[in-house]
C-alpha cells in the first residue's frame, strides 16, 4: 500500500510514502544508530526506478526495501541505478551489495574517490579522526576509543561506483514526457564528495545529509577530510541559499520543510556555536577538547563528560572545526605545541 507522506507522522515507520508525483520515500532501519532510519527515495524511471541513496547493507533493510518496491509493482531487477549522495555506510553499502546480484548502476560524487580508496587500502579506517583528536588535546578520549576499535570495513560493501558524478552534471531520469532532470550539485562538508540532486522543474531537493530537518550533520567523518570541514559546509549551505528554494527531501527525518528555511536555521546554529566557542577561548579554554567541555551538547544540553565516547569524539571534532573557522576569520590564534593545538584570542 502506498500512502501520502505525512510530515507530522513517525518518519521512521516502514512503508512507501508518496512525497511528489513519481517520487516515493522509503525509510529503512539503522539498528543501534542514533539516526534511527535512512530515507531512500524511489523515482519513476520509465518502466523502472532510480533510487536516490540505498541504505545500509543489512538483511532487515534489504527485506524492507524489497517489500517497498513490491508495493510499487517492482523488484530489484527494475532498479536501473542508485544515485548515492555520499559514501557513508548507511547510504552507500546496500547499493554495492545489490549491484553484485542485479547489475544496476551505482553513481557517487567524484569527491568521494580519495576516501573510498583509503577504505579499500590497507590503512585502517578512522586514522584521520585519531590524528584530529590528538591535535584537539583529547588524549584520554583517544585511549578510551582505542579499547573499542570499529570492525574493519567489509570489502564486499565498499566497491567502486560505475560512475563518478561531477559537480553540475545533469542526470536524466526516464524518457519522453515523464522524464525529469536531476542536477547534481557538489556540497562538500558532511563529507568531501557529498552531492545533492535538484529537480528544479518539480521544485524538489534530494538533500542527502547536507540539509537535515532536525539535526545538524556531522562534519568530515571520513578517511580523507578536507582541511576545513566547517568552512566547506557553510559555503555549501550558502550555495543552497543562492539556488531556487525547493521542498526538502532529507536522508534522515521527515519531509515538509523548505530548503531555504532550514539552511537559514543551520547557518544561525553555527553562528551561535562560533560565538560560544570564541567566548570559551576568551575565558581561558585553550584546546578544542577543553572548549568542547565548556559547551552544551545535543538538544538536551548534555555536558561533554556525560556523552558516550563516540559522541564525545563527534563533539570534540566539531569544536575543532569551529575553532579552525575562528582562526581563518582572525578571531583567535593557534599555536602548536607537542602535537596539540592551543587557541588564544
Ligand atoms: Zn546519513
Amino acid at each position: 500500500m502506498i500512502l501520502d507522506d505525512d510530515p507530522d507522522g513517525d518518519w521512521t515507520a516502514p512503508g512507501v510514502f508518496r512525497c511528489a508525483p513519481g517520487v516515493y520515500r522509503i525509510p529503512l532501519p539503522l539498528p543501534n544508530d542514533g539516526l534511527r532510519a535512512v530515507n531512500v527515495y524511489a523515482v519513476a524511471d520509465g518502466d523502472g526506478l532510480t533510487l536516490v541513496d540505498a541504505g545500509w547493507a543489512l538483511a532487515e533493510a534489504r527485506e524492507l526495501l524489497a517489500k517497498a518496491l513490491a508495493a510499487l509493482d517492482a523488484g530489484f531487477p527494475d532498479v536501473r541505478q542508485f544515485l548515492v549522495t555520499h559514501v557513508h555506510r548507511d547510504h552507500y553499502t546496500q547499493a554495492v551489495v545489490l549491484r553484485r546480484e542485479f547489475g544496476m548502476k551505482v553513481a557517487l560524487g567524484r569527491g568521494e574517490e580519495s576516501g573510498l580508496k583509503i577504505i579499500n587500502s590497507e590503512r585502517a579506517d578512522g586514522t584521520a579522526n585519531q590524528a584530529r583528536l590528538a591535535r584537539a588535546g583529547a588524549q584520554e578520549l583517544l585511549r578510551t576509543l582505542a579499547t573499542m576499535p570499529p570492525p574493519p570495513p567489509d570489502p564486499a560493501h565498499w566497491g567502486y561506483p560505475d560512475h563518478w558524478i561531477e559537480d553540475g552534471e545533469e542526470i536524466v531520469v526516464g524518457e519522453g514526457e515523464t522524464s525529469r532532470r536531476l542536477l547534481a550539485v557538489a556540497t562538500p562538508g558532511h563529507t568531501r564528495g557529498h552531492v545533492v540532486f535538484a529537480d528544479e522543474l518539480a521544485g524538489l531537493l534530494f538533500a542527502g545529509d547536507h540539509v537535515l530537518p532536525r539535526i545538524t550533520p556531522s562534519l568530515a567523518l571520513e578517511p580523507d577530510p578536507t582541511s576545513s570541514p566547517l568552512t566547506a559546509f557553510l559555503t555549501s549551505l550558502e550555495l543552497m541559499r543562492t539556488r531556487p528554494d525547493a521542498a526538502l527531501l532529507p536522508a534522515h527525518g521527515p519531509v515538509g520543510m523548505r530548503v531555504h528555511e532550514r539552511v537559514d536555521q543551520l547557518i544561525a546554529h553555527h553562528a551561535a556555536r562560533l560565538d560560544a566557542s570564541l567566548t570559551a577561548v576568551r575565558e581561558g579554554r585553550s584546546t578544542a577538547h577543553e572548549v568542547a567541555g565548556a559547551l552544551p551538547w545535543t538538544r538536551r544540553e548534555t555536558r561533554l563528560v556525560d556523552l558516550d565516547p563516540f559522541n564525545a569524539m563527534l563533539a570534540t571534532l566539531e569544536t575543532a572545526s569551529h575553532l579552525q573557522v575562528l582562526v581563518e576569520r582572525g578571531a583567535v590564534r593557534v599555536t602548536e605545541q607537542d602535537g596539540i593545538d592551543y587557541y588564544t584570542t
